[in-house]
């Protein structure tokens, strides 16, 4: 395999060597302004990063997609922006409004819906290609900003702070393993999330399957069960999680005034890190807030394990 991760580092050093706009944005990160917020059991961080307002932002419903050119198509990307292929028929993309210290977009090179059916595998790939980086995907209607053109996100890894919390006990359990793949479930953790880890993608792939086709029942009426996953690899082991959701956006995004707190969480809000484009909602946000956001858009851990039974079957 080609060493990914030499070619995306020589990526980063000339992309923003030669782009103003990335330069100053990845410049802009290093003085971000974090918050800790702690829970029982858990914490997150909060970041206040101006640049996201428009992803946080964006309409995402048909006719706007429609009536906009779509930023993912090659044609219509900044002159600038460079990328590397992958496999075929993607192009790895630095990320010009980061969130991590190094973030990328992978890109389809055909301009097709944004569905993980049938792409999971490349998530798969992509992850082992990519050892240094966490992938996430976010679906059509619960945090693509372009839901017509499939795409996933690559960040450094030591960031989200899931990556840390699988290792508690008293947050993620296995639940149950079938040969090599295992299901590990989250509790007290604010939001239900399952988890697969194994050495083999066509099990993991097979488990994600079964899975999506059980929580699609439930969401008849979507172009796809909503959910966001991250994935990651190491030692020949995949570990990846995926977040159903219940809703797209919480009341608060929506509420005026002082009660308005403008978050659009993804997998990278569910992932422990927490993006606020504004200043006040950054100084002001809560654990109870965000209690209360994780709770409106995502499953708890009680309908997560009735969900996620027998899948390794
Ligand atoms: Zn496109």
């Amino acid at each position: 395999m080609k060493d990914y991760s030499r070619i995306v580092s020589d990526l980063f050093d000339s992309q923003l060597s030669e782009w103003d706009l990335a330069r100053d944005n990845y410049r802009q990160l290093e003085n971000v302004k974090v918050r800790k917020i702690f829970f029982a059991e858990f914490e997150t961080v909060v970041q206040f990063n101006p640049g996201r307002i428009t992803s946080s932002a964006a309409k995402v419903d048909a006719s706007s997609i429609e009536a906009r050119p779509c930023f993912l198509c090659e044609k219509n990307r900044p002159a600038q922006q460079r990328g590397i292929s992958f496999e075929q028929g993607y192009t790895i993309l630095i990320n010009p409004f980061p969130i991590f210290r190094r973030h990328l977009t992978i890109v389809s090179d055909t301009h097709t819906d944004q569905r993980i059916a049938g792409n999971f595998m490349t998530m798969l790939r992509l992850a082992e290609a990519l050892p240094d980086y966490v992938i996430f995907y976010n679906g059509p209607q619960c945090g693509a900003s372009a839901p017509d053109h499939l795409h996933f996100q690559a960040g450094n890894k030591g960031f989200l702070l899931i990556e840390d919390d699988i290792r508690s006990k008293s947050l993620c359990r296995k639940e149950e393993a079938d040969h090599d793949t295992e299901l590990w479930l989250w509790q007290k953790y604010g939001r239900g999330i399952m988890t697969l880890r194994g050495p083999d993608k066509a099990s993991l792939s097979a488990a994600f399957d079964n899975f999506y086709s059980r929580f699609a029942l439930t969401q008849r009426d979507k172009p796809e069960p909503m959910l966001n996953i991250l994935a990651s690899y190491s030692n020949g082991t995949w570990i990846i999680h995926v977040i159903p959701r219940k809703l797209h956006r919480p009341a608060c995004y929506f509420a005026e005034g002082k009660d308005k707190i403008l978050l659009s969480p993804a997998s990278v809000d569910l992932g422990g890190v927490l993006i606020t484009p504004r200043e006040e909602d950054f100084v002001k946000i809560t654990s109870a807030d965000i209690s209360g956001i994780f709770m409106q858009v995502c499953f708890t851990g009680k309908e997560i394990k009735l969900l996620t039974e027998d899948i390794l079957l």
